[in-house]
C-alpha cells in the first residue's frame, strides 16, 4: 500500500461502512478522525476494528507494529469539530439529504479551504448533496463496497460541479488504501448501485412468486452466473432498509423498472433488515 500526501482524514458516521473506511484511510497513512454521535457506535466499530486487525495479523497481510500503527492512526468523538483541518471528509452518515444537508453545514467553519468533501452516498445526487455545501468544487462521491477491508473497487463520482483538485486527492487516498477506481459521471445509482438494486429486486420478485427457495435463488447466482454472493445473502449484508431507500430514489428518478417488490416492504416493516437486526431473508439468531 502506498502512501497518499493527504494527511488528515475525516470519516463522518462509524456505522457498517464508516468503520471500514477509517480503517482503510489509517492503514494508507492518514492521520484518521472518526466523527460518530451514538457512543453505542463508537465502541461496536472499536471491537469491530480489533477483529479485522487481528485476522489481517494471523493471516499475515500484516505485522503487529504495522497493526498497532493503523490503530493509534485512529481517533474518535462525537463532534464534528473534530474533522478541524481535515483534507479530506469522507461522509458515511444515514442514507438522508437533510441528514446529510445538515453534516455539511455544521462541518464549513472546521475545514481548511483546500478540504475535500467526499460522500459514501449508495444512490443519492452528488450535485443535491454538494449543493447543500459551502463547496460544490471540491464535493464529490467515493462510493465504496462493504465490506471496506475486502473489496478493492471505489467510485469516483463526478458531480455537475466537480472540479479536477477533487478528484485527484480522492483518487490519491483510494490508490493509497490499496483500492482501483472507476470515474463515473453523476446519474442515479452510478454503475454499481443500479445494476445492483434491480438483480436483488428481482430476486424478491422470484421468491415471492414462489419461483424458488431463498438458498436456491442464492446458490443459482453463485454457481450459475459467478457471482460472489447470493442477492439475499447480499441484501442481508446491505440491509434490507438501505436496500428498499435506494429502490424508491431509483423508482423516482428512473422509473418505474425499479419498483420495491411488495415483498422487500413486508420484510421492511417487519423488522427484518438483515445480519444487523438478526433477521433479513435468513434468520442470524441461532
Ligand atoms: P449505518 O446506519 O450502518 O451507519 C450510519 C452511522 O452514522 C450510524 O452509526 C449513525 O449513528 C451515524 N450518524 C447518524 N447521524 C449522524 C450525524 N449527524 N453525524 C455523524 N454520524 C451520524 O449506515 P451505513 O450502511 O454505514 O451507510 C452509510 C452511508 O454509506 C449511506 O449513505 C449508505 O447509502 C452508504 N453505503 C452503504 C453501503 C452498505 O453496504 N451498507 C455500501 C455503500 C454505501
Amino acid at each position: 500500500m502506498s502512501h497518499s500526501s493527504v494527511r488528515k482524514v475525516a470519516v463522518i458516521g462509524a456505522g457498517i461502512m464508516g468503520r471500514g473506511i477509517a480503517l482503510a484511510a489509517a492503514r494508507a497513512g492518514c492521520e484518521t478522525h472518526v466523527v460518530e454521535p451514538m457512543a453505542a457506535a463508537i465502541g461496536s466499530a472499536q471491537e469491530e476494528l480489533t477483529k479485522i486487525l487481528a485476522r489481517s495479523r494471523e493471516k499475515g497481510e500484516m505485522d503487529e507494529a504495522q497493526a498497532k500503527r493503523a490503530r493509534e492512526a485512529i481517533s474518535w468523538g462525537e463532534g464534528l469539530e473534530g474533522a478541524q483541518g481535515a483534507d479530506l471528509v469522507i461522509e458515511a452518515a444515514p442514507e438522508s439529504v437533510e441528514v446529510k444537508a445538515d453534516i455539511y453545514r455544521k462541518l464549513a467553519p472546521h475545514l481548511p479551504a483546500h478540504g475535500v468533501i467526499a460522500t459514501n452516498t449508495s444512490a443519492l445526487s452528488i450535485t443535491e448533496l454538494a449543493a447543500t455545501s459551502d463547496r460544490p468544487g471540491l464535493f464529490l462521491g467515493m462510493h465504496f463496497f462493504n465490506p471496506v477491508h475486502r473489496m478493492r473497487l471505489v467510485e469516483l463520482v463526478r458531480g455537475l460541479e466537480t472540479q479536477e483538485p477533487a478528484l485527484q486527492v480522492a483518487e490519491e487516498v483510494a490508490k493509497a488504501m490499496g483500492k482501483e477506481t472507476v470515474l463515473v459521471r453523476e446519474s442515479p445509482g452510478f454503475v454499481t448501485s443500479r445494476v445492483n438494486a434491480l438483480i436483488g429486486n428481482e430476486a424478491f420478485a422470484m421468491l415471492e412468486t414462489g419461483v424458488a427457495s431463498p438458498r436456491d435463488i442464492d446458490k443459482a447466482l453463485k454457481l450459475g452466473l459467478n457471482h460472489p454472493m447470493g442477492p439475499f445473502e447480499l441484501v442481508d449484508l446491505v440491509g434490507l432498509d438501505t436496500r428498499l431507500s435506494i429502490l424508491e430514489y431509483l423508482q423516482r428518478t428512473l422509473g418505474d423498472r425499479f419498483r420495491p417488490s411488495p415483498l422487500l416492504v413486508q420484510y421492511v416493516k417487519a423488522g427484518r433488515l438483515g445480519r444487523k437486526a438478526g433477521r433479513g431473508v435468513y434468520d442470524y439468531t441461532s
